[in-house]
Formats: structure tokens, C-alpha cells, sequence
């Protein structure tokens, strides 16, 4: 700002604030030294007259007033607007009376006020059964009008279920199991989305699952080769076909065969030779017409003859053709060639053939078992030697089933266990027995290879169909179940939550639920198993029992026994 014109504005303020007294004008033109213009603002304070001061302040005061009630009014009420009865003294008692703790009025907080429900008997920790407060030793723990019965047959099927493998353990020492969670009324309970359900008794059983394949029993499984290299004549069975042991699957038109019938028929000829030669020759030798040696020289002959026939005959039956040389030894050359000729081939075949222009060559492939054809690698001439499968025949009557177990569950396991398989796609299961555990493990996998003997009548298995596996451990008729969303881990033990037997006997009675430590068993889709901890006919919260649990560990945090996670 330019210092003229401040000076001039100065000046003029002077000016117009002197102008209307006269005397003061006259007072600085006689003293100029004096001249001082805070002095001139002061002046009226000479004359201070406190009801025109306090007239003047009025508005500044009402605003102070007012920002002061409001700040008093503020803290008081926690900055909310206080209520009507607040504000005009009569304070109701309910604000007071909450307690945060357990989300329940103060005086109605059980956990608060131990009088207002008291505990039941306090049995402290079951070293048998691994649960506080034991229901199954003690029953009048049980939240139930009338204290229930446990049987013998409910203590051995926990002493059973708790040995068969070593199950989840509850820590000892913990006390969340005093612990009792309130509802302030039924419809807080509502607003929870808590739901009950009861403790049932329900047929249940243990299993270890795995994934498995179904294999034709090998120990029933055939792989036919032709006995000699040669032609295939003809194909009897096709894949699919039924056979019984014995049947005539394919023939083969081999060389060697019609060389060992010719072999046979020449050696019997040969021994018949030999034999009238010796009988001849020993005649004579005993009335000294010719001399002993010759006749024994006829008889090696004769022994040898006969081992020749020996020769071809076994070497008729390698071939699959095993054939009755004292029967042949009574018959005419030409009928034993005959009889020969279509040997092995059975009767349906045979009546076909003309015996006396038909190839002396042919043998019959047979079915070792009773079975099905599963493979057929031949057809009508083609050429064949030993080496190669022709056919495969399977008893399907009972099949393998191949489990692979994994290897921490692989010792729960024992020969004769029950085994269920549902095969990939099928709603229908079958049945068997564990008959093999494998003594390795597979390395990649770290899974035990076991086997069942399945039955399959019906034929309904099919080899190499995937599938799942249960290999049942132990089946409980009459087990003690919970549905599964009942059952909580706190950070050290299986809990419960017992719905108080007191619950419904009034609408002021309290909304309690015990926290019970458990045991757990087998589990299904839907329910788990209560080894101990809970008897049958009690009520445990199911759906929402989360917001019981959280209360729960709400509270626990800090006291130290159980790690929250
Ligand atoms: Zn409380
Ligand atoms: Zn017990
Ligand atoms: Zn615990």
C-alpha cells in the first residue's frame, strides 16, 4: 500500500473523529506536543456507566451461554440426544445393567451371578474317556430332566471306538468346559440364526477310503498260444463268448503235429516188429538152435521200440493231444492212422470231416477254465507261432480289486476287513473282503497297494473300471452321532454346546448352553460320531453354533489354557 495515501487516510479519520468537539480542536492547537490519537479513543472510559456495557455485551454473552450448555449437555450424554426421562431426573436402571462380558443384562448374567443357575456336579477331568465333567461315567451330567441310563454296551463302544486308532485328544487342563453361554431371550436365540438338534443314536462305521481299479484275478486268467507254429484252420470263439474248461477255442493246422502222429504210428509198428522178432528169437535160443546172444540183442531192440512209442506219445500230448496207445496197439495200421488223424478234434468238428481226406495236421487251442473269451488276437489262416497270444480267457466270476491306501492310514488296516467298492458312474457297490496288504510302499506316491477278492456273479465289474473304496474298520449298529456343524475345536479340545435342560421350562428362564468337551469317532456326510462327551435324547446346538463358539473364545482370550486361533 502506498504510505501517502495510508497517511491521508489517516488524517481523514482523524478528521471525522475530532470534528464533533470543538473543545478537543481547541485543546491540540494549544497543546500539539500532546496530540495522541489513542487518547482521544479512550476518552469515554472516563465516563464508564456498567448497565450501557452490559447492554452492549448482551448478544457475545447469549453465544458463550449457549456454546457452554451445549458442550455440558454433550459430555454428559456422551454426545447422544439423552432421553426425555433422562433429561428430567427419573434414570431408568437398564443402562447400568448390561453385562458386556457375556452380552447379557448384569442381573441376569449367570456366569456373573453363580446363584441365579447353579452348576451342576463338577466330576473334573475322565482319564478313560479323555472329556471333563464324563456323561457316559457320571449320566446325571447329562442336560436331561431325568438323569439317563448308560448301558454296557455304551461303555464298550467307546472304550472300543477310542482304541481302534488314536483319535483327537482334549487338552486336560482346560476349563472352557465350565464355561456357559447365554442368551439375554428367545428371540436373541432367533436373531443368532442358532438352530438345535438332538443327540441321536444312528447306525454309523468307520472307513479308510481310497481310489482303486478293478483287475481280472490273474490267477484266473488264461493266455492261449498255439502248441506248435503253423496256420490257423479255424476260429470256434469270439471275444465275449462263455466257455467251459475244455471247449475248443481256435485249430491250428501245424506240421509237426501230423510228423508226431506219423512218428507214433511208425514206432508202434516198429515195437510190433521187434517183439515177434524177440519172441521168435528167444524160442529158438532156449531149445539151442541159435545162440542166447541173438536173442538178447532182439530184446534191447524190442525195449527200445517200445521207448520210441513212449517218445511219440509224449510228444503227442506236449502238442495237446494226449492219445490211448494201448488202444491204438489192438487196431490194424489203417484204422490206428484213421483214429489218429483227427484226434483231439472233438465230435462236433469231426462229424464235419471226411477222416480220410482231411489233413492229419490239425490241433485244437482249449479253454483251460471255465470263463469268458476277453481277448481274441487271430483270425481264420493267419500264421501263428508259439510265442504269440492267441486268446484270453477270464473267470470273471470274481475279480481283483486294487486299493491304493494312503500310507498313514495304511496300519488301521487288517486282512478280512470288509471292503465296499462303488465303481466310477454306478450307483451300485459291491462287497468283499481285504485279502492282500501290500508290504511296500510306493515310493512316488507314498500309497500301500491292497487288494479285495470281489465276487461278481452277474458280471457287472468290468476290468479296469476306477472306482472309490472304503475299507470298513468298524461298524457301530447303535453309535451316538451329532450332526457335524454341532462339533467345534477351540484351539485344545472338541466342544459341544448342551442346550441347558432349564431352556424352555418358562419364557424368563435363562438361555443357557453348556460348553461340553467331546470325543470324536467315525464321521459321514451329515454326522459325526460322540465317542463320549454327549448321551442320546440331549440337545446341541447345529446350524450357527459358530457365534456360540466365537463368544467363547471372545472370552477365553487371555486366560491362557487354549491357544485361539
Ligand atoms: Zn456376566
Ligand atoms: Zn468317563
Ligand atoms: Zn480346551
Amino acid at each position: 500500500m502506498n504510505p501517502l495515501t495510508l497517511d491521508r487516510q489517516g488524517a481523514d479519520t482523524r478528521q471525522s473523529c475530532d470534528k464533533p468537539d470543538g473543545q478537543a480542536q481547541q485543546r491540540e492547537a494549544t497543546s500539539p506536543a500532546a496530540v495522541e490519537p489513542q487518547e482521544d479513543r479512550a476518552r469515554p472510559s472516563r465516563r464508564f456507566r456498567p448497565l450501557a456495557w452490559l447492554w452492549n455485551k448482551f448478544p457475545t454473552l447469549m453465544v458463550l451461554g449457549v456454546i457452554g450448555g451445549v458442550g455440558y449437555c454433550g459430555h454428559r450424554f456422551e454426545w447422544k440426544v439423552p432421553k426425555f426421562s433422562t433429561l428430567v431426573g427419573a434414570e431408568p436402571a437398564e443402562r447400568d445393567d448390561w453385562c458386556a462380558e457375556h452380552g447379557v443384562p448384569e442381573s441376569q448374567c449367570v456366569e456373573c451371578n453363580a446363584d441365579l443357575l447353579p452348576r451342576g456336579p463338577q466330576y473334573g477331568w475322565c482319564r478313560e474317556h479323555g472329556v471333563s465333567n464324563c456323561p457316559l461315567c457320571h449320566p446325571d451330567v447329562a442336560e436331561l430332566k431325568e438323569t439317563p441310563a448308560v448301558s454296557p454296551a455304551d461303555l464298550e463302544r467307546a472304550a472300543l471306538g477310542l482304541s481302534v486308532e488314536e483319535r483327537a485328544r482334549n487338552n486336560s487342563v482346560c476349563k472352557l468346559h465350565q464355561r456357559r453361554l447365554q442368551f439375554a431371550s428367545l428371540d436373541a436365540v432367533r436373531e443368532a440364526g442358532l438352530d438345535v438338534a438332538l443327540v441321536q443314536r444312528q447306525p454309523i462305521q468307520e472307513t479308510v477310503e481310497a481310489t482303486g481299479e478293478v483287475r481280472y484275478d490273474p490267477t484266473r486268467l488264461a493266455s492261449l498260444s498255439a502248441r506248435a507254429p503253423g496256420t490257423v484252420w479255424r476260429v470256434e470263439k469270439y471275444v465275449g463268448d462263455t466257455v467251459r474248461a475244455g471247449e475248443v477255442l481256435a485249430v491250428v493246422d501245424a506240421k509237426e503235429v501230423g510228423r508226431a502222429k506219423t512218428e507214433l504210428i511208425q514206432a508202434l509198428a516198429q515195437e510190433e516188429l521187434q517183439r515177434k522178432v524177440f519172441s521168435r528169437l528167444d524160442g529158438l535160443s532156449s531149445q539151442g538152435i541159435v545162440p542166447g546172444r541173438r536173442a538178447q540183442e532182439a530184446d534191447a531192440a524190442s525195449v527200445q521200440a517200445r521207448a520210441r512209442v513212449l517218445g511219440a506219445q509224449e510228444t503227442l500230448v506236449n502238442l495237446g493231444l494226449p492219445v490211448d496207445v494201448e488202444s491204438l496197439r489192438n487196431l490194424g495200421e489203417d484204422e490206428a492212422v484213421a483214429r489218429l488223424r483227427l484226434l483231439g478234434l472233438p465230435e462236433s468238428i469231426a462229424a464235419e470231416l471226411d477222416p480220410r481226406s482231411t489233413t492229419g495236421n490239425l490241433v485244437p487251442l482249449r479253454a483251460p477254465l471255465d470263463g469268458v473269451v476277453v481277448e481274441r488276437q487271430v483270425v481264420a489262416g493267419e500264421v501263428v507261432d508259439t510265442s504269440r497270444v492267441l486268446f484270453q480267457v477270464a473267470d470273471t466270476s470274481r475279480m481283483w480289486l486294487m486299493l491304493d491306501v494312503r500310507l498313514e492310514e495304511a496300519d488301521k488296516l487288517a486282512l478280512g476287513q470288509p471292503v465296499q467298492f462303488l465303481p466310477d458312474g454306478s450307483r451300485q457297490g459291491v462287497g468283499g473282503k481285504l485279502t492282500w496288504i501290500s508290504t511296500t510302499a510306493d515310493e512316488r506316491t507314498r500309497t500301500v497297494k491292497v487288494r479285495a477278492d470281489l465276487p461278481n456273479p452277474a458280471g457287472q465289474l468290468r476290468n479296469e473300471t476306477f472306482g472309490l473304496g472304503r475299507i470298513v474298520l468298524r461298524q457301530e449298529p447303535d453309535a451316538i452321532v451329532v450332526p457335524n456343524e454341532a462339533v467345534h475345536w477351540e484351539g485344545c479340545c472338541h466342544v459341544v454346546f448342551v442346550r441347558d435342560k432349564g431352556f424352555f421350562d418358562s419364557d424368563e428362564s435363562f438361555k443357557v448352553f453348556d460348553v461340553r468337551t467331546v470325543r470324536l469317532g467315525a464321521k459321514n456326510e451329515k454326522f459325526t460320531e460322540i465317542l463320549a462327551g454327549v448321551l442320546a435324547g440331549e440337545v446341541v446346538a447345529t446350524k450357527g453354533s459358530d457365534v456360540l463358539r466365537a463368544q467363547l473364545l471372545k472370552n477365553n482370550l487371555g486366560e491362557g489354557c487354549c491357544a485361539a486361533d
